[in-house]
């Protein structure tokens, strides 16, 4: 017996582009639901997930962590917190629930997660993708499906490591390094936090973007340290959205003693650091992975209220997806590209 199809993109091998085609429809088992997805984000996560990075997901796997969309169906133990009809952001993870971290909230560092929609367990590059409904975070009828997708990923991870990780505090200067979708997110979380932010790309475009919404742009060019030093005598918090090998060391430069390095972008590379800076320094070096059910409720909340935009670079349909990525590939562009499926 063969079910409904639906359309969608997905990785099959690695450093392959995604094969775009039919699928089967999935069925919501008893406790999640089947949302009609209206809106997918393109993170930089995709182009590792495709290119095996840090390692190879289960393939096939159809991507996408940054979805809104509409609930069409719900299975039968489903009761809350979303119903048919409703306009949702999913989560994308679904923690154990039993462990250390999960009974924090931390679900993002759970160990043994239920699902993690888009990483491990197909996500929103389709028609239709079911989620536990739980995850689901109800959108207010006036925020668009495609600005609520982008806080999927991209608001909710600058919440999490602006807030629960950096601690940033009004007054404090922060330095974000890499002004795309999620430093732009970082940028403007900051802001609103009451920080000072720095942002610094090498694209003219970002800097221009990061600039409007009320950051000092820089370029990262050699006297980038001495510049930040100079206007700020050394950051209290320094955010990588890079992670490259380079741009570690880097912050570590940027920041003054006592000051926080916070790591959020990687490329599966080692990078150097230089320990005497970190030590002599008392620098506190902090990584921060992803964001939490309450941190999708706040980035939602915040988007509602106007405190937080998307920035969106493009739109495509979803059999775009590779030129989607590959656009992404290529960098430059400013704020996140969107699947509309
Ligand atoms: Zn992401
Ligand atoms: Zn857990």
């Amino acid at each position: 017996m063969t079910g409904p199809l639906m359309r969608a993109a997905w990785f099959d091998a690695v450093g392959e582009p995604p094969r775009i085609g039919k699928r089967p429809r999935p069925e919501p088992g008893p406790r999640e639901v089947l949302v009609a997805v209206r809106a997918a984000g393109v993170c930089h996560t995709d182009l590792h997930l495709r290119d095996g990075v840090p390692q190879p997901p289960p393939f096939p796997l159809v991507p996408g962590h940054e979805v809104a969309g509409d609930v069409v169906a719900v299975g039968a133990e489903v009761t809350g917190p979303v119903a048919v009809g409703d306009r949702v952001l999913v989560y994308y993870y679904d923690g154990c629930g039993e462990c250390a971290a999960c009974a924090t909230g931390e679900e993002n560092l759970c160990p043994a997660p239920n699902a993690k929609w888009g990483f491990d367990t197909d996500g929103g590059y389709a028609e239709f993708m079911t989620v536990a409904a739980r995850c689901c975070v109800p959108l207010p009828d006036h925020v668009d499906y495609a600005d609520a997708a982008v806080m999927g990923c991209s608001g909710t991870t600058a919440l999490h490591a602006g807030r629960a990780v950096a601690g940033i505090r009004p007054g404090e200067t922060v330095v974000v390094v890499g002004a795309g979708g999620i430093g732009l997110a970082v940028v403007q979380l900051a802001l609103h936090d009451g920080a000072t932010v720095i942002a610094v790309d090498t694209h003219a475009d970002s800097r221009s973007r990061a600039a409007e919404l009320g950051a000092i742009a820089l370029p990262s060019g050699d006297d980038l340290v001495a510049e930040v030093l100079a206007r700020t005598g050394g950051a209290d918090v320094a955010i990588d959205t890079v992670g490259n090998d380079r741009t570690p060391a880097l912050c570590a430069d940027l920041l003054r003693t006592g000051g926080r390095l916070v790591l959020i972008g990687y490329t599966g590379q080692a990078a150097p650091l230089d320990v005497a800076r970190v030590v002599t320094g008392e620098l506190v070096v902090r990584g921060s992975v992803g964001a939490t059910l309450a941190d999708a409720h706040e980035a939602v909340r915040l988007l509602a209220a106007g405190d937080l935009r998307a920035v969106i670079s493009r739109r495509y349909p979803l059999a775009d997806a590779d030129s989607a990525l590959a656009e992404l590939a290529v960098g430059g562009t400013v704020g996140r590209i969107v699947l509309e499926p």
